[in-house]
This record gives structure tokens, C-alpha cells and sequence, in this order.
């Protein structure tokens, strides 16, 4: 087996430039929770339907929770009922990174975010869901932290 494991890939990203807003995984052990590093850094999966952000509808701007980047708008989230917020495009194409991961014997596309390299979650295309991409980003709600555009 030469595949090697996410997070585990090295501070840079597919195109051999670097994370602006790296760390080491020490300092990433001291800014993050337990459960926010072992899904960020260790390429966990937060269990579906217990995020704080699988039904949240509020409108404004998901940040990545490591490095504060932005990463998702709320009008490209989308209900997919699939236990994970679900949007169906990315703030902007060079908001994330996608690799291939083979890990849990499917190749799938994980989806890291282009400033600091953390582990988001993964995409899914051509499942039939009625939006305009037919893309389903499928991000673990600890990855993310919301802004909302109008403070209350
Ligand atoms: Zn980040």
C-alpha cells in the first residue's frame, strides 16, 4: 500500500505550493479541541446529525474553524438530509483543495481548506440533488465556524 493518509500528506498542497496559514500539529493540539483536531487534522468524520450545523439555516459566511479563511456562503447550503451540512459549491474555487482518498477502501475526493490544510470533509457529485451543480461538499459542522451577515 503506498496511499498514503489525509492529514497525514505533508504541509503542502497538491500543486507542491505551500499552506499560508500552516501549523505544526503541536500548535494545531493547543488552538483546537480534542474532537475539532481529530476531525481537522486527523481526517475524522464528525457522527451525521449531530452537528451544530446540519439544519442550521442562518445566512452568512462559514469560516474554516482552524484558520478563520472563508469557505462557504449560506445560500450554497443546501438540505440534503444526509446527517452534514451540505453545499452544493465552494465560496470560490481556490477556497479549498480537493484530493483523491482512497482510505476506507472507496476513492473518494476529500475537501481541505486552501489556506491552512485542514481536513473539511468530502464531495460528492452526480447524486440527482435539484441544485445547480449537482455537487454535494459534504463538511463536518466542527470544521466550520458561521458568521452571520447581519449581526442581531
Ligand atoms: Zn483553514
Amino acid at each position: 500500500m503506498t496511499h498514503s493518509t489525509p492529514a497525514a500528506d505533508g504541509p503542502v498542497r497538491p500543486d507542491g505550493s505551500s499552506y499560508p496559514s500552516a501549523r505544526t500539529e503541536e500548535e494545531w493540539r493547543v488552538e483546537l479541541n480534542p474532537e475539532e483536531y481529530r476531525v481537522l487534522r486527523a481526517a475524522g468524520t464528525e457522527a451525521p446529525f449531530t452537528g451544530r450545523y446540519t439544519d442550521h439555516h442562518g445566512v452568512g459566511t462559514y469560516r474554516c474553524r482552524a484558520c478563520q479563511a472563508e469557505l462557504f456562503r449560506s445560500d450554497a447550503k443546501f438540505d440534503s438530509h444526509c446527517g452534514w451540512p451540505s453545499f452544493f459549491t465552494p465560496l470560490a474555487g481556490d477556497s479549498i483543495v480537493l484530493l483523491d482518498d482512497s482510505s476506507l477502501g472507496m476513492v473518494r475526493t476529500e475537501v481541505r481548506c486552501r489556506s491552512c490544510g485542514s481536513h473539511l470533509g468530502h464531495v460528492f457529485a452526480g447524486e440527482g440533488y435539484p441544485t445547480p451543480t449537482d455537487e454535494r461538499y459534504c463538511i463536518n459542522s466542527v470544521c466550520l465556524t458561521f458568521e452571520p451577515s447581519v449581526q442581531e
